[in-house]
């Protein structure tokens, strides 16, 4: 109450509604402002070739640069997107803007890079899903060869063929299909043979006490032998060791991402990093 009113002086005003809540409201309503503001921008993390060490692609991570409290994390407010509906006109954002770069980089060194761009399960789920995406790749003149969605376990927890008939639709159109944080769900490890996925995104929670936990050890290369008798690519991420990136090599993990190599990165510096790293030693 009114006690506490320096600290937190909307309890004062609105006494009957609990201080989180409140304070999940003015994070939506800023949120809502800021995306209107042109407020959110996108940080861009290298994928590397494990064997040849070359970049092959990035992945976009949003970030929401706020006047006040710098550049928010997404964990800070994809949630809160989820939760209030805002995670439509976000996650379009954040779709059109990948695509955006994507088609920038067309006639440059960047062509063959591939742009993995986030997509929330409630994004996936609205029917008009695709749609968004073919207009996205008509506006921005995107390759869809170069764009891969990254979707989670739980947008696929939904059996039935309107799902199937989506994915099938999307990988028509050229784009990659990725499943991300693999191992954290409930896996259905049948939907990996009959669902046009290309590509498994190990969770960097089972990288990240490599070669160590034995536990993490048998997740992880069982999902890469899984993943290579499927036909499938592995995308390891929180790579930040040597030692980590020498056992998913040797075990047949086909890209890798992680500190070991860069954090995700403003356009500028990614393009720098990128044309600094072919450069022969
Ligand atoms: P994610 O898709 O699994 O992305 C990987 C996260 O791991 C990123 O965090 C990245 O910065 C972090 N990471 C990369 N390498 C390392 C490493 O070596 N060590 C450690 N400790 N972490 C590493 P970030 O950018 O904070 O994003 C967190 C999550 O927020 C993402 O997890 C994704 O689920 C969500 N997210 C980010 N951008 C978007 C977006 O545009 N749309 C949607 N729907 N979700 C997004
Ligand atoms: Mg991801
Ligand atoms: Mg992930
Ligand atoms: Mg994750």
């Amino acid at each position: 109450g009114a006690k506490a009113a320096g600290r937190n002086q909307y309890e004062f005003f609105v006494p009957d509604m609990n201080a989180r809540a409140f304070e999940r409201l003015m994070l939506e309503n800023a949120l809502r402002r800021g995306i209107e503001r042109n407020e959110l921008v996108l940080h861009y993390q290298p994928q590397i070739e494990a064997r040849s060490g070359q970049v092959n692609g990035c992945e976009a991570l949003v970030r929401w640069n706020h006047p006040d409290l710098g550049l928010v994390p997404p964990l800070q407010f994809i949630p809160v997107a989820e939760d209030s509906g805002l995670i439509g006109p976000l996650g379009e954002w954040v779709l059109r803007e990948a695509c955006r770069q994507q088609a920038q980089w067309q006639n440059s060194s960047m062509s063959e890079l591939r742009m993995a761009i986030n997509i929330s399960a409630l994004q996936f789920l609205k029917p008009d899903f695709v749609d968004t995406v073919k207009r996205a790749l008509a506006d921005t003149g995107a390759n869809p060869q170069r764009i891969e969605l990254e979707i989670t376990e739980s947008a696929l927890m939904q059996p039935g063929t309107a799902l199937t008939g989506r994915l099938l639709q999307l990988r028509d159109m050229g784009l990659t299909l990725a499943l991300d944080d693999f191992g954290t769900g409930y896996s259905c490890l049948a939907y990996l043979k009959r669902l046009p996925i290309r590509r498994l995104k190990i969770d960097h929670s089972f990288v990240r006490d490599l070669p160590g936990d034995q536990e993490d050890a048998a997740v992880t290369s069982a999902t890469l032998s899984l993943a290579r008798d499927l036909g499938l690519e592995v995308v390891a991420e929180g790579v930040e060791t040597v030692e980590q990136r020498d056992y998913l090599l040797a075990r047949g993990c086909h890209s890798l991402q992680g500190f070991m190599y860069s954090r995700p990165l403003t356009i500028a510096d990614f393009e720098a990093w990128t044309e600094a790293r072919r450069q022969p030693a």
